[in-house]
């Protein structure tokens, strides 16, 4: 198999390669079986709640989600539905008119345009309306336990402070990651990530003096 390249061109050495495996083992090792708090079903659940999940917690939106999917269950549903009706369903996650109009213009671009089934390849589901590379990446992770790497703002800080990428872009850290990082690891590596950087690797006040990863991390303002 083809060394997988970085984003400036380079190939990991086999050294920095064991190291991304001792920390991917690491993370494999604190929190075993992670997946996403959003509840979900389906695909289409997974893919709705995650756009509903902007600027909200997972728990927000699980409270949303069970009423707006009893009334309206599948795609075709979605796509023909008052959006006064939609709004006041997810009103409690907040910026309920622009989530409304994403998540019905998703709906109807999926009836539309591919027969009403949620999309299963990346190319495919970043040409959907308000469907960027992130949520794309979640959803094929985590619904189809594919091999991608969803990179959000804890996932940026987290593979910075410990060296795995000198990246800022989140699609070169994603490039970054999956060149160092084992591929099996992959489809589970963001939520592992999310969790560390939420309990330990936090933005502001990280609690290295407690981190299984203190000495292989290279951030210069760790503290012990
Ligand atoms: S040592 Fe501190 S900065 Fe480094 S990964 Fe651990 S918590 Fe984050």
């Amino acid at each position: 198999m083809a060394a997988r390249t970085r984003a400036d061109g380079s190939i990991p050495t086999s050294a920095e390669r064991a190291r991304a495996r001792r920390i991917s083992d690491a993370l494999a090792d604190r929190y075993p079986d992670i997946s996403t708090a959003l509840d979900y079903r389906s695909p289409w659940e997974l893919l709705v709640s995650t756009v509903i999940s902007a600027q909200t917690t997972d728990e927000n939106v699980n409270r949303a989600t069970p009423g707006l999917f009893e009334r309206f269950p599948g795609p075709e549903d979605l796509a023909n539905a008052n959006p006064e009706e939609v709004e006041q369903l997810i009103y409690s996650t907040g910026y309920y008119r622009q989530k409304t109009k994403s998540i019905i213009g998703l709906a109807t671009a999926i009836v539309d345009d591919h027969g009403g089934v949620v999309p299963d390849e990346m190319d495919t589901l970043v040409t959907l309306p308000g469907v960027g590379r992130k949520t794309a990446s979640v959803l094929l992770a985590e619904a189809h336990g594919r091999p991608e790497i969803a990179v959000d703002t804890h996932v940026k800080r987290v593979s910075g402070r410990l060296g795995l990428t000198a990246e800022t872009d989140p699609v070169k850290i994603e490039k970054d990651l999956k060149a160092v990082m084992p591929k099996p690891a992959w489809h589970k590596l963001s939520m592992r990530i999310i969790q560390f950087g939420r309990d330990t690797c936090d933005a502001r006040s990280p609690r290295c003096g407690e981190c299984p990863l203190m000495r292989t991390c290279r951030w210069p303002d760790k503290r012990a």
